[in-house]
């Protein structure tokens, strides 16, 4: 460069300061770990005040701000306003409780910043380590394929779309579903959860074509009528598809009879799928993987990490049987994208291959980290935890009279409602409702709810490894204390 060139004025996002930031990002990590620490002695949730919401609303920012402000905004505005759901006594929907491990591996991982959509990296490793870590804990076969995802719902997308690939009989990654071949069927019990309508619909198979078959008493789904509508489907010139088991219901975590869908697919030559969500994570108990056997025998099976194995949001994986089937409905290999034999662009590892995601972030690593410093077997001991203490509330709400248990505990779902002592003319769906909100509230505890035979009820889901027997134990005081509060006003 002569003197005579203009100084170019470069810029980056990197700091100014780099001490400074150090200690910013040191207060932060003390902050954090201060804030989990002490997560017990908050309200679970708290209705959020009108100045944070309007805070919210702020034109765009064209300005710089220093880092320091803006964090000091983050804990002013939105640090104590959470969902609620590391504290010891939320249990709503399915929704996991995270790590203080989790939390730094996020960090770790952010920093590495890697693109896991392919290339010759080791966070690619560690991606294809989870995986073989995830086959073995689920008595998956070695040669099977997987990739890690934001959560179940695209786990079962991924499944249900390698299903549609490998059944279809005729190339519907060419033709699509409008060449006018055989209309596809699907098949599984009405207690599936919604993301599996999700993909029905957004894999252009529709609803009308997704059996939802009744379930018995226990909420699992009846073996015979999944057969008869298999056989008049048949009968009726359509394609049977795919069946999808259920390990772990989002309303009562009740468990499919595994094995007897392995054997009517098998027999059927259809595909199966199991949505393990949660329940899939029970064969980590010894205890519990019994409830669980014939989920090994599923073409695909799609569970969560961030619910019941606590790994922080998002983190799901989906597993395929056979590899080739997984590749071939979505590898796309474009010039600007083929894999080299050497080189950055070489290696095996291109899980771009297997999903529909191209670009992929380092969600490995807060599992692999996670794996190695808790060890399965404590794994297995926390998720019989929770199972112990669905068990303990059932007894507890069996026990008081003012209660009734609506739905047997399965694993770790618990639904009961507040119907007080001879109650007449009393709406138990709009009591238990007022409850429920008073409970979320009054910052007590957060279980949600769901309908059951036309019951509004309290529904308990435990996949939270902060949760003690004694927190139990409180809730029940307090949905005893509120229902009488609300009847007597
Ligand atoms: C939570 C859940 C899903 C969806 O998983 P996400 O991680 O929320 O996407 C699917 N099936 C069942 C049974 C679930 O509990």
């Amino acid at each position: 460069m002569s003197d005579k060139e203009e100084i170019r004025v470069e810029e980056t996002l990197d700091p100014q300061d780099w001490s400074g930031m150090r200690a910013l990002g040191h207060r932060m990590l003390d902050d954090m770990i201060d804030y989990l620490e002490s997560v017990r002695e908050r309200p679970v949730w708290q209705p959020i005040p009108e100045p944070v919401r309007a805070s919210f609303e702020q034109p765009l920012p064209l300005e710089p701000q220093p880092a320091g402000e803006v964090y000091q905004e983050f804990l002013e505005n939105i640090l104590y306003h959470p969902m609620g759901n590391i504290h010891p006594r939320f249990w709503g929907w399915v929704i996991g409780t995270g790590t203080v491990t989790g939390m730094l591996a996020e960090m770790l991982a952010a920093g590495m910043n890697p693109n896991l959509g392919g290339g010759d990296q080791v966070p690619a490793y560690v991606e294809a380590q989870v995986l073989d870590w995830c086959k073995q804990m689920l008595g998956y076969p070695q040669s099977a394929s997987g990739l890690l995802v934001s959560g179940g719902s695209m786990a079962n997308l991924i499944g249900l779309a390698v299903a549609r690939y490998a059944r279809a009989e005729f190339d519907i990654r060419q033709e699509g579903l409008q060449s006018g071949h055989k209309p596809l069927t699907f098949y599984g019990s009405s207690e599936m959860h919604s993301s599996i309508e999700k993909a029905i619909e957004l894999l252009g198979i529709g609803m009308n074509a997704l059996r939802l078959i009744p379930v018995n008493q226990a909420f699992q789904i009846d073996l015979q009528a999944l057969q008869s509508a298999i056989d008049s489907d048949r009968a009726a010139g359509l394609q049977p598809v795919c069946v999808i088991g259920n390990a772990g219901t989002v309303n009562t975590a009740a468990i499919d009879d595994l094995q007897a869908l392995a054997d009517i697919c098998e027999r059927e030559g259809l595909w199966y799928h199991v949505d393990g969500a949660f329940g899939a994570l029970a064969a980590l108990s010894p205890e519990l993987q019994p409830r669980v056997t014939g989920i090994q025998r599923a073409d695909s099976l799609a569970f969560d990490l961030h619910k019941w194995m606590y790994v922080p949001y998002e983190i799901g994986c989906v597993l395929v049987r056979d590899e080739d089937a997984h590749r071939r409905a979505f590898s796309l290999t474009p010039d600007y994208l083929a894999h080299a034999t050497r080189g950055l662009a070489g290696g095996n590892l291109w899980f771009s291959d297997y999903g529909i995601e191209l670009s992929r972030g380092f969600k490995a690593l807060k599992a692999w980290m996670s794996f190695k410093e808790y060890g399965t077997q404590k794994y297995g001991r926390m998720i019989r935890q929770n199972v112990d203490q669905a068990q303990y509330l059932g007894r507890l709400v069996d026990d008081e009279p003012r209660l009734e248990r609506l739905a047997p505990v399965s694993l770790n779902i618990v639904c009961f409602r507040f119907k007080g002592m001879n109650l007449q003319d009393v709406d138990l769906n709009a009591l238990n409702q007022e409850i429920l909100i008073r409970l979320h509230e009054q910052g007590i505890a957060v279980p949600s709810y769901t309908n059951l035979n036309g019951n509004y009820c309290l529904r308990v889901a435990i996949t939270n490894h902060r949760s003690r027997f004694e927190d139990f134990e409180v809730l029940v005081k307090e949905v005893l204390r509120l229902g009488d509060e609300i009847l007597s006003s």
